[in-house]
């Protein structure tokens, strides 16, 4: 089953993505800020990263550049979410470390697509 560690600090953003994810068969890990995803990220491995850009304590930006200059977390993939949608805010996200990069509110549908084709850039099968 993957594992998805979801880094969101907007509560009715997090229970509404995380049902949807968990109805599709994804195992899902909450973070609510920056730092809290770092460590869980190291903990628990999960096979993809959906990371808040606006967070407390880290910002979303900073810890995704923590995680792709750590050993143990480099490689697993993170797809930034934000409200932000400019072209220099992609930019700014994808010059972090962001692997790809989605616009809130979250289309899921749209959203879904790039984690699949991210998971199986990892060799994890996405269940159907
Ligand atoms: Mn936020």
């Amino acid at each position: 089953m993957p594992t998805i560690l979801l880094i969101e600090d907007n509560e009715m953003n997090r229970d509404m993505l995380s049902r949807r994810l968990e109805r599709r068969g994804l195992t899902i890990l909450i973070a609510v800020d920056g730092a809290e995803g770092l460590s869980k990220a190291k903990e628990h491995q999960p096979d993809l990263i959906l990371m808040d850009l606006s967070l407390p304590v880290m910002d979303g930006w900073e810890a995704t550049r923590q995680l792709k200059n750590t050993p143990e977390t480099y490689q697993i993939p993170i797809i930034a979410l934000t409200a932000h949608a400019m072209p220099a805010d992609e930019q700014r996200a994808r010059q972090a470390g962001c692997d790809d990069f989605d616009t809130k509110p979250v289309e899921f549908t749209r959203l879904l697509e790039k984690i699949t084709v991210l998971l199986a850039s990892r060799n994890v099968v996405f269940p159907t």
